[in-house]
């Protein structure tokens, strides 16, 4: 079946009116939900071939996600879903006015490889509470991953209501060619503009989540014991492979030396050493070598163990005295190097980093309420923490995203409810009470009467 045969049949489907029903909903995140759950062992044996995750990880960074945001929706779809009344204005008196949360029909899904399921499958969910059909694209890099979604939903559900199409450029770039209702992108801000151009042309919505580098700021108020073992842990959690990992750390020049020997005295505690069941592989080649370019082999600080590039083993790395100037500083990492800049003036630190693209994620270890109103009043970020990293990610009540470069529109939660349908305004007139005053002719009179009406 060619992916226009696929996406006509969705029409079809969309517009025979069967995905709106709340229960149909319901029973099909139930049914998703059932059919990941019935499956766990095939979940962590696929993306461990890929990239040696651990079943640790990938329960609690990617399959408990998807599970808490299907609970969500069990829970709340129907009060989010229902229209909502809201105050009729003067002239529209008498009458009630409503909104409609309309679903926006066949949606086109493209996901990044680093969360293989988590990135496909949260969208996936969100565009089902909404009420779409969706066709789906995961990354090809992690294969086997990718391969294990197309099997079971393709064999699980109908085409013509949720198909997996697998491939790599080429077959992305023929999907889309088509037209659709939505294109939820999650990757690079790179590919994120052939997705932005391709929508365009068809004028249809996009929600891209992007990367970019998200600075972490270390300040002297910090509890620097516990800001290192959350920036560290941050990091590190799948080799840095982390849209929104800390890319790089700024550290007050009066505590640079106290932090290092912390960072380093955490990491030799928890030898991510080549093998260990807690740190991943890095997903390929291509990858690999890019991260070894950026790698100055004069500013290493500190190596936790050996690379391996056989392996894909890249060990945790962290590069002091760092500088704008630096190649590690040019693009995003994504990746285990951390690059420590230091400064002396925290306000001129986020003006530098507002003088660079909009970063998905920004954090802040700080004890000084001051510093922590100029951080949230000056930067602009997608989202981020206050005192820990990465962990806004993990809750269905904040809507996540970027922001400019780093991404337009956000989900998760309610958020991925409204990413994923249309707010339909319907006034709802009454068949008495018609004023005059609008219909012609339209005489100095009645504009003077318009004016005090209105
Ligand atoms: P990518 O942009 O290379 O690929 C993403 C998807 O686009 C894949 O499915 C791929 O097949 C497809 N693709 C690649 N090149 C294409 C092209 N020329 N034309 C059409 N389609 C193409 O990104 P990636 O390497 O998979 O992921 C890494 C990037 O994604 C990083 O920048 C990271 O920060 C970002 N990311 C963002 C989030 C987020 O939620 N904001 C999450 C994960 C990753």
């Amino acid at each position: 079946m060619n992916y226009q045969n696929i996406r006509q049949a969705q029409k079809r489907f969309y517009h025979s009116g069967a995905t709106r029903s709340i229960a149909f909903r319901k029973e099909q995140l139930k049914f998703l939900k059932n059919l990941i759950q019935s499956n766990e062992e095939l979940f962590y044996d696929a993306i461990y071939k890929d990239f040696r995750k651990s079943r640790f990880e990938t329960y609690t960074n990617e399959l408990s996600i998807i599970y808490a945001e299907i609970d969500y929706y069990l829970k709340n779809l129907k009060r989010i879903a229902k229209p909502k009344r809201v105050r009729t204005n003067l002239t529209n008196i008498p009458g009630q006015s409503y909104i409609y949360h309309d679903p926006l029909g066949t949606v086109l899904i493209i996901s990044a490889w680093n969360y293989p399921y988590q990135l496909t499958l949260t969208p996936l969910v969100s565009a089902i509470a909404g009420g779409n059909t969706a066709i789906i694209k995961p990354s090809e890099l992690p294969m086997h991953t990718m391969y294990l979604m197309e099997k079971l939903i393709n064999t699980n559900f109908p085409k013509e209501y949720l198909h997996v199409v697998t491939g790599a450029i080429p077959e992305t770039t023929a999907l889309l060619a088509l037209a659709y209702d939505k294109i939820f992108f999650t990757g690079s801000p790179k590919v994120g503009k052939i997705v932005y151009e391709a929508a365009a042309k068809q004028l249809c919505p996009v929600t891209l989540e992007l990367g970019g580098k998200s600075p972490a700021i270390l300040t002297p108020s910090a509890n620097l014991k516990v800001a290192i073992k959350r920036l560290v842990w941050g990091k590190f959690l799948n080799a840095g492979q982390t849209c929104i990992a800390p890319d790089y750390l700024y550290v007050h020049e009066s505590i640079k030396t106290n932090v290092l020997q912390i960072i380093k005295e955490i990491l030799e505690k928890i030898p991510y050493n080549d093998g260990a069941d807690h740190y991943v592989s890095i997903i390929d080649q291509h990858n690999y070598n890019r991260l070894e370019k950026m790698m100055n082999a004069d500013k290493v600080y500190y190596k936790n163990g050996e690379h391996n590039p056989e392996k894909l083993h890249f060990a945790p790395t962290i590069m002091s005295d760092v500088t704008w100037d630096d190649t590690v500083m040019q693009d995003e990492i994504f990746g285990p190097l951390l690059p420590v800049l230091t400064y002396n003036d925290f306000r001129q630190v986020l003006e530098t980093i507002n003088d660079k693209e909009k970063p998905l994620s920004a954090y802040l270890f700080s004890n000084d309420a001051k510093e922590k109103d100029t951080f949230l009043n000056i930067l602009t970020f997608g989202g981020g923490c206050i005192n820990d990293t990465i962990m806004h990610v993990a809750s269905e009540y904040l809507p996540f995203g970027g922001v400019g470069n780093s991404g337009t529109g956000n989900y998760h939660g309610e958020a991925g409810f409204r990413c994923f349908t249309h707010q339909k305004s319907v006034l709802k007139k009454a068949n008495w009470g018609e004023p005059n005053l609008k219909y012609p002719p339209y005489t100095e009179n009645k504009l003077k009467w318009i004016k005090k009406v209105l």
